[in-house]
């Protein structure tokens, strides 16, 4: 998942991480051991910082060098800020005390230059310039463009002035960046929790229905028999209804999930009212206390005015509590049109994107949530009944930025 995207998300961290760092040439500390007596000591060592500072620019550090006399050590120099390598030999007077060894010292005309970092903030124009690898990774993978748009945003948004200190992270601070202007694309405010639907439901005495939509061959059938082996495994008992009776393959295949379930199955013949089936499913289900009703329709292009009408009058019928999108996600941005398209015809509340495993780029996740306005309740990842995940932005983000 998100192949593209992760390089180009990598480039963008090495690309701010550089913008956002200089190399300042500063003198380095003295190599060569000298012997000073203890209070010029004392007052020299903390002149030798091992370290840099975080947010100390290098014009804040003069050098200014002060020499140590060791031969008057009552009088300690004001202010010393550095050591330097020549010493004079101690005077006969100079105190009794075991003089302490300062860090080595080199020679002035030997002093390692070495670099020292700073960090400044970055330009809109700095910006500008890494945010292109933002933008060539999401249109690679496929991701909408009104979302991609707002992923670059709010990047830029928040990268724009962002100032390194010196012991932050630059791969952290912008991939943490990164992945809130993504977060922010993958939710919703209305969210659906399916359990507690469910849970609700049982509670009035009555089922849950949820008629399932989408396209032929894109993993329908599948998910509907996942999402019942779900509920089974959380305690509630589900009806399958097999109100695709515009094939007849439709209605065995149902039944070969139910069969290996051990689910029951509430069918007609093939081109039967699929309206029907799902009102007797229903009744069936209130009858004999099943929790949900799981009704699978049958698969249609979202183009296709007589089975969206058919669509609309099995919705109307069965007054589902959920009306769930099933996408593929390997058709990329298509499976977020149809999204939209079956959105405007019945409503959706929310999809479930299929063959999460087998999709290189990615975009369809990133993008149905934004263009639908709906959550993703599920994403499957692979053909086996327990290849369905509950649907959490960080399982996006885990894949997108891990190594
Ligand atoms: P339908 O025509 O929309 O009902 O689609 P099916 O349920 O028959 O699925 C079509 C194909 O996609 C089948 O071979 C499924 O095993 C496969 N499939 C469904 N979901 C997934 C998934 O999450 N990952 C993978 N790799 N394959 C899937």
């Amino acid at each position: 998942m998100f192949e593209k995207l992760k390089q180009k998300l990598k480039k963008i961290v090495e690309r701010v991480t550089k913008k956002t760092t200089e190399e300042v040439p500063v003198e380095a500390p003295a190599e060569k051991p000298i012997e000073v007596p203890p209070e010029a000591a004392a007052e020299a060592a903390p002149e030798v910082p091992p370290e840099v500072p975080a947010e100390v620019k290098p014009e804040a550090q003069p050098e200014v060098p002060v020499e140590v006399e060791a031969e008057v050590p009552p009088k300690v120099p004001p202010a010393p800020t550095k050591v330097v390598p020549k010493v004079k030999p101690p005077a006969p007077e100079a105190p009794p005390a075991k003089p302490k060894v300062l860090p080595p010292a080199k020679p002035k005309v030997l002093r390692r230059v070495v670099a020292r970092i700073t960090r400044r903030e970055l330009t809109p124009a700095d910006v500008e310039d890494v945010i292109w690898e933002l933008q060539v990774g999401l249109l690679e993978s496929d991701v909408a463009v009104p979302v991609s748009d707002k992923i670059i945003d709010r990047t830029k948004e928040l990268l724009t002035g962002r100032k390194l200190g010196l012991t932050e992270d630059p791969k952290k601070l912008v991939e943490e960046i990164l992945r809130q202007a993504i977060r922010e694309v993958l939710s919703t405010e209305k969210k659906v929790d399916v359990l507690e639907l469910i849970k609700a439901k049982r509670a009035k005495g009555e089922p849950a229905v949820f008629v399932f939509l989408g396209i032929n061959g894109h993993g329908k059938t599948t998910t509907v028999a996942k999402l019942a082996k779900y509920i089974v495994d959380h305690g509630y008992k589900p009806l399958l209804a097999a109100a695709d009776t515009f094939r007849a393959a439709g209605i065995e295949q149902l039944e070969i999930h139910a069969d290996r379930l051990g689910l029951e199955v509430v069918k007609q013949k093939r081109g039967a009212d699929a309206a029907a089936v799902a009102f007797d499913a229903i009744a069936h289900a209130k009858a004999k206390g099943f929790d949900v009703v799981l009704i699978d329709t049958a698969g249609r292009m979202q183009t296709d005015v007589n089975l969206m009408d058919e669509m609309k009058k099995i919705v109307r019928v069965s007054k589902p509590d959920l009306k769930i999108f099933i996408g593929d996600a390997l058709t990329g941005n298509d499976a977020v049109e149809q999204a939209a398209t079956f959105d405007k015809a019945v409503g959706i509340d929310g999809s479930i994107l299929c063959k999460m495993d087998a999709d290189a780029r990615g975009g369809a996740a990133l993008s149905i949530t934004q263009v639908t306005g709906k959550p993703i309740l599920f994403l499957g990842t692979g053909q086996d009944y327990k290849d369905l995940v509950e649907f959490d932005p960080d399982f996006l983000l885990k894949a997108l930025f891990s190594d």
